[in-house]
């Protein structure tokens, strides 16, 4: 591992390696919509696809109730103003106010 690497954190990670079918769903739809999926945390964090992130979730990787955990995912995927296929980047770098 070169120094480089070692800071790397939070890779890139596929929702195919969730544990849990009912979650690798929800998360395959999201990925679809745009949203990234990184090893952080205790599994992984979901980041919504604007600019700015405007919304990010935590996905545990042994949730108890995967059920629970597919629709607590969805709910707060819906935080994320962002019509899936619509203008990605909601671009803040212009003057706000
Ligand atoms: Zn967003």
């Amino acid at each position: 591992m070169t120094a480089v690497e070692a800071y790397v954190v939070g890779r890139e990670i596929a929702a195919a390696d969730h544990p849990s079918k009912e979650v690798r769903a929800v998360l395959k739809r999201l990925v679809g919509d745009g949203w990234t999926l990184r090893s952080e945390a205790h599994w992984g964090t979901l980041y919504c696809p604007c600019e700015d992130h405007c919304t990010v979730i935590r996905v545990g990787g042994t949730p108890k109730n995967p059920g629970q955990e597919a629709r607590r995912i969805q709910r707060k995927a819906k935080w994320c103003p962002l019509p899936p296929g619509d203008a990605r980047a909601a671009p803040r770098s212009g003057v706000v106010n």
